[in-house]
């Protein structure tokens, strides 16, 4: 651990060596959240290998599960050659004001139609350090969602925001109280709910790779066999929402790592990622446009060019460089640093590339010789640990379990015993 800490050192000048980098005060936690009785500890990692829009990057993440580190880094040696490219359009959130018991839904509509240059004019007005860093509010949409119900007419004004560096939920949420009575006048109704919407459609990040058949080729499996195998492996997930559902977890797993890493509201992210699958525009299936409308979607799809792969992932990504927890905790502040993240762009490009590059993994693994041979020499460790072994017992009682196939508590504690009596039998008096 130090060696690689020294190594992190040497690339990007930050000191961590003897140092924990994610660690969190006492103080600032209670800081954070309330009845707050300590912290929690996970472990923080630098997936390595990314070239992502001709940059170098250290990934760092934070993630519970094992494998994702390994699987993020093997995948983005597999694209180096080219890279990731990546696309973000502008930060743009969505902003809803809900106005129920509306007597006449149309008549409401146009009233706001014709306020929108003076509506978002005074919605500019209140933050104007953000209309000066070239952000702020941009457009303003009507959407009638009901024109009779058991809250009368309904009718919901889209407040499009550009948040520049911040995810922005704050800054959302405090225009859209802060416009909400206005608009409940001019649609004559009352005022509801105002909040962002976490479906920020507008705000997507694209990701692209391009794999050859080399890269995809190992030790016991032939590139163009791999090539096939991921791509039949996409179409299942075009073609099956319950593949899918899986084929994303395997994309949400680089991606909140990067995220947990560096401070982001995951859950806002989720949040969007499963509503875009599940709302986004349909992708061309098998020759028909229509044929997943509708339909959970995967995030990611690949196709089989004529000398390899080309990986594609678009979703939403409200990502912040600048407040949320980012104000208190250090560890998300330093990833950050590692990174060489300084805007939100930059740090959603990372983000999704992690993303492409663990569910290409899982493809690849899913496709060739299964994930549980990799999962279970990582799983046959924590058992071995959980069990008791410390020192190169670990590896010696993880080897036996994997050997054998038989990865389970009860037989690590087993071997373990058994090796540990035979090392007490070896040592001389
Ligand atoms: P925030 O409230 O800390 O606001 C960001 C601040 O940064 C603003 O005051 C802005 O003026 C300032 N700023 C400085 N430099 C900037 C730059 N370059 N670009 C943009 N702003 C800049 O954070 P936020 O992003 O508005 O809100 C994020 C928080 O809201 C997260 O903690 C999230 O968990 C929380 N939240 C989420 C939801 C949801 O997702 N549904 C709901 C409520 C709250």
């Amino acid at each position: 651990m130090e060696e690689r800490r020294r190594t992190l050192r040497e690339a990007t000048g930050l000191d961590l060596v003897g140092i924990d980098p994610g660690a969190l005060t006492l103080e600032a936690a209670d800081g954070m959240i309330e009845n707050v009785i300590g912290t929690y500890a996970l472990p923080f990692a630098i997936a390595t290998n990314f070239l992502v829009d001709g940059r170098d990057a250290f990934i760092p993440m934070v993630v519970e599960e094992a494998s994702i580190v390994a699987a993020a880094s093997n995948a983005a040696r597999m694209a180096r050659p080219r890279g990731f490219t990546t696309t973000a359009s502008a930060p743009m959130m969505i902003g809803q004001i809900q106005i129920t018991h509306v007597d006449d839904v149309d008549a409401a509509a146009r009233a706001l139609a014709e306020a929108t240059p003076a509506l978002l004019a005074d919605a500019r007005r209140l933050v104007p350090r953000l209309a000066e860093r070239g952000g702020g509010p941009v457009a303003l949409e009507v959407r009638v969602l009901a024109r009779e119900s058991l809250d009368g007419g309904v009718v919901v004004v889209h407040l499009h925001i550009d948040c520049r560096d911040a995810m922005g939920a704050n800054l959302v949420n405090t225009l859209c109280e802060a416009l909400a009575d206005q608009v409940a006048a001019l649609a004559h109704g009352r005022a509801g709910l105002k909040i962002l919407s976490n479906l920020c459609d507008a705000r997507t990040i694209t990701v692209r790779c391009e794999i050859d058949d080399a890269q995809l080729a190992g030790p016991d499996a032939d590139g163009a066999d791999v090539r096939r195998a991921v791509a039949a492996a996409s179409r299942f997930a075009e073609l099956d929402p319950y593949r899918a559902a899986t084929h994303n977890k395997g994309i949400m797993n680089g991606v909140d790592a990067v995220l947990v890493a560096t401070g982001q509201d995951w859950r806002a992210v989720e949040a969007g990622a499963h509503a875009y699958a599940a709302t986004g525009p349909a992708m061309p299936i098998l020759g028909d446009p229509g044929a997943q409308r509708g339909s959970y979607r995967p995030l990611a799809v690949w196709r089989e060019t004529a000398t390899g792969l080309s990986g594609e992932l678009v979703m939403p990504l409200a990502v912040g460089t600048v407040g949320g927890a980012l104000h208190v905790h250090p560890g998300a502040r330093l990833a950050l640093e590692i990174a060489g993240i300084e805007h939100a762009d930059r740090l959603a490009a990372l983000a999704g590339a992690a993303g492409l590059a663990t569910n290409l993994a899982a493809l690849r693994a899913l496709a060739t010789e299964g994930i549980q041979r990799g999962h279970m020499a990582l799983h046959a460790r924590g058992l071995a640990r959980a069990a008791g072994a410390t020192g190169d017992m670990v590896e010696r009682v993880a080897a036996e379990l994997a050997a054998t196939g038989d990865v389970k508590a009860d037989r690590a504690r087993e071997v373990l015993a058994r090796l540990a009596a035979a090392s007490v039998l070896k040592t001389p008096p």
